[in-house]
């Protein structure tokens, strides 16, 4: 079987496999087919209250002679506070004196919830039997890595961290910050520059009034429940998916009120009895200018901008389909309580094209054929309910073959993929996934997710690609009364009966006077009939007799008729791309015979593209580095000069940062103006003459040429 396959939460440690959360189909089967080999456990170790609980359980198993196999990793201990630390330590004496097959650890929570009730439900049957072996498996601790560089070397740091961090918020350093604007510059060469999507800016709050019309005021909530014993606030879908009930995410208030009574509280694991679901609108409320009278909300997905501009929009674009917007900026969603780190944040940066098109074009987009070859994994919704793996097929047998809805949405998924990988996302961490029924939009005919493998988080949605048909344009049109149609003209006119009514002028203008005027303007429209016509004239209903007209039968051109186009949506979580970025350049190897932490960036995102060394601060070397980076400053690249401490130092601190090349000036350069021009990932050095650097590292960060074709 192909581990790597399984969903979510499923990790490699040492041959062993581990599992978050038991649900998973897939996993039951494999642990009921070697129920001596392997038995799982997890605990979030993000959560304090976990951890007490684990140690103690890991404790139990022990005094029952289990042999239970542990070791937890240094990063987390050293992560918690002292009363937990001292608990794991001395648990951790004790453990491992006592049996010689005690092996690891500690699991993340992956996206779906892992909790004490989940872990004790799971646990019970194995705890009873004793002649299994307890394979407790951790993860690798990538993610403590990752972050404990990204916060060390300005990558992320916890938000207004001297007062105490607030969940759901980060910071982007001086590195981070810097990386995050390459991946959305990335973004903007595929959606602005090739696909020719303008870009345009709307303010993070709006009125009221569009949050009503978008649906988001009445539906944009989470299920929350509160604990009568504790008061905690709690994610009620979370809860009743920890207490084993299936389907808890698409169940209805009342449904999951009542599965709930059985339910243990996440916080102080009282079962909870009675409780109330209620929804927790995820909008940031807020008012517009003193007074509190104008109702305003930070908006929850920068989409609505381009919808609610739709009419200005098609302006722009000359009354033509298809056209599309895109947006970059913050959105805000108040989640209850958000624990992933950057994966789920309160304020976050999306990136998101609207794409109008005809409702019957969707299988005709004009640039189809540039990624109609274009191959990938595909998991579709029938596959999920069969467990089964992603096919692997082209973009044109997945339209042809009905798999996904349209062109226009293959196109883009496609699409999505090539601008994933670009940015340095590995192909086999990648997969795109088909909503089920009833996890899809009601409006939506068909959404696909990018999602992305996240060593701590399991299977990460990073992309929304929903084909949201003419929901928008429809509630906006309605509610504001703005009709969001594009004018579609008919090849040929069509030929079409009418009646006409032909008022009798002299006659008509003697006996209504000042409201004739009105009168002839409402009888163009109004069906006649044997008795005559009634018209409305500012509210009165005046009443035309047949003989003050005349009807007439003709033949008219309807040059064409007004559509509203269907949109197309891609979706973007910029901070999630980030995490992805930052988790999978994280490497360690060998140099020096020393331990070298590596950040593997794609030369397109490195924060910084190139170092510039002098092999010494003397004899006029420093002086010809320095010219050297201001050389580079000039043609657009981030050039760090650097020339304190041994030169292998300042290697490894540009292999940390992901500085894909380096550049040393040393004593042939003054001799025949050369360097030499270092690669990161194989710390392969060629020598190149100064004058044909500035072109040769532009290649090479633009990614036109690759260092081993300049070793060539
Ligand atoms: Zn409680």
């Amino acid at each position: 079987m192909d581990f790597e396959s399984l969903s979510g939460n499923t990790y490699y440690y040492d041959n062993q496999i581990g599992i978050a959360f038991p649900s998973n189909p897939l996993m039951k089967k494999l642990i009921s087919a070697n129920p001596r080999q392997m038995e799982v456990i997890a605990a979030t170790e993000k959560n304090k209250e976990d951890l007490l609980f684990y140690s103690r359980f890991l404790e139990k198993l022990n005094l029952m002679g289990d042999p239970v196999i542990c070791s937890i990793s240094t990063s987390i201990v050293q992560g918690y506070n002292n009363k937990i630390r001292q608990r794991i330590s001395r648990f951790v004496r004790k453990t491992t004196s006592f049996s010689k097959s005690i092996f690891s650890c500690i699991n993340a929570g992956g996206s779906v919830p892992c909790n004490k009730t989940s872990i004790r439900a799971f646990l019970s049957p194995v705890v009873q039997h004793k002649e299994r072996q307890v394979f407790v498996i951790t993860m690798s601790d990538v993610f403590e890595n990752v972050m404990e560089l990204a916060k060390r070397r300005g990558f992320i740091w916890p938000t207004s961290e001297c007062y105490g961090a607030v969940a759901g918020f980060i910071d982007y350093g001086p590195l981070g910050a810097m990386m995050k604007r390459r991946i959305e510059n990335i973004w903007r060469d595929f959606y602005v520059i090739r696909e020719g999507y303008y870009e345009i800016e709307c303010p993070t709050i709006a009125q009221e009034a569009v949050f009503i019309a978008s649906g988001h005021v009445a539906g944009f909530a989470d299920k929350m429940c509160q604990c009568p014993h504790c008061k905690e606030y709690l994610r009620a879908d979370h809860v009743a998916e920890g207490g084993g009930i299936p389907n808890a995410s698409t169940m209805k208030n009342e449904e999951l009120s009542a599965a709930l009574a059985t339910c243990k509280c996440l916080a102080c694991e009282e079962v909870l009895g009675k409780v109330e679901v209620f929804g927790f609108n995820l909008m940031f409320r807020t008012s517009i200018g003193p007074g509190s009278q104008r109702v305003g909300y930070l908006r929850p997905e920068t989409a609505q901008g381009m919808f609610v501009d739709f009419t200005r929009l098609l302006r722009f674009y000359r009354d033509k389909l298809p056209f599309g917007a895109v947006q970059i900026g913050k959105s805000y969603r108040n989640e209850i309580s958000p624990r992933q780190g950057m994966i789920r944040l309160r304020e976050f940066t999306q990136a998101e094209a609207e794409i109008f098109v005809h409702p019957d074009e969707k299988n005709r987009h004009p640039r189809f054929a540039r990624y109609a070859d274009y191959s990938m994994p595909l998991l579709t919704y029938v596959q999920q309910q069969k467990c089964e793996e992603a096919v692997t097929m082209t973009m044109q047998e997945a339209v042809e073959k009905g798999v996904i809805a349209n062109q226009y949405l293959a196109y883009y998924v496609a699409l999505t993929h090539e601008m994933l990988t670009t940015i340095g996302v590995k192909p086999e961490r990648l997969r795109f996934r088909q909503h089920l029924p009833d996890e899809r939009a009601h409006y939506a005919t068909d959404c696909w997710d990018a999602e992305i493998r996240s060593d701590r988080f399991g299977w990460v949605e990073t992309v929304g690609l929903a084909d949201r048909t003419d929901y928008d344009l429809n509630a906006h049109g309605g509610a504001s009364g703005t009709p969001m149609t594009v004018f579609i003209q008919y090849a040929e006119p069509k030929k079409v009966p009418r009646r006409r009514i032909v008022p009798n002028m002299g006659v008509l203008g003697k006996q209504y006077r000042d409201k004739a005027k009105a009168i002839f303007a409402a009888l163009a429209d109004a069906i006649p009939t044997k008795d005559g016509v009634d018209v409305d004239v500012n509210g009165e209903m005046i009443h035309i007799p047949p003989d003050l007209y005349e009807v007439k039968d003709e033949i008219v051109d309807i040059r064409g008729e007004d559509v509203v186009p269907h949109v197309v949506e891609p979706s973007y979580g910029i901070d999630r791309m980030c995490y992805a970025v930052l988790e999978q350049a994280y490497d360690e190897d060998t140099a020096d015979g020393e331990t070298r932490t590596v950040m593997r960036f794609a030369p397109c995102v490195a924060p910084v593209q190139v170092a510039v060394f002098p092999l010494m601060t003397r004899d006029g070397l420093d002086t010809i580095a320095d010219g050297i980076a201001r050389t580079l400053h000039k043609r657009g690249i981030l050039a760090e000069y650097d020339d304190s401490g041994a030169i292998g130092r300042r290697y490894r601190r540009q292999d940390e940062i992901g500085t894909p090349f380096a550049v040393t000036v040393d004593y042939d350069t003054k001799e025949n103006n050369t360097v030499t021009l270092r690669d990161r990932d194989s710390m392969k050095q060629v020598r190149v003459a100064i004058k044909d650097l500035p072109d040769i590292v532009t290649a090479l960060v633009e990614g036109t040429k690759t260092f081993t074709e300049l070793v060539l």
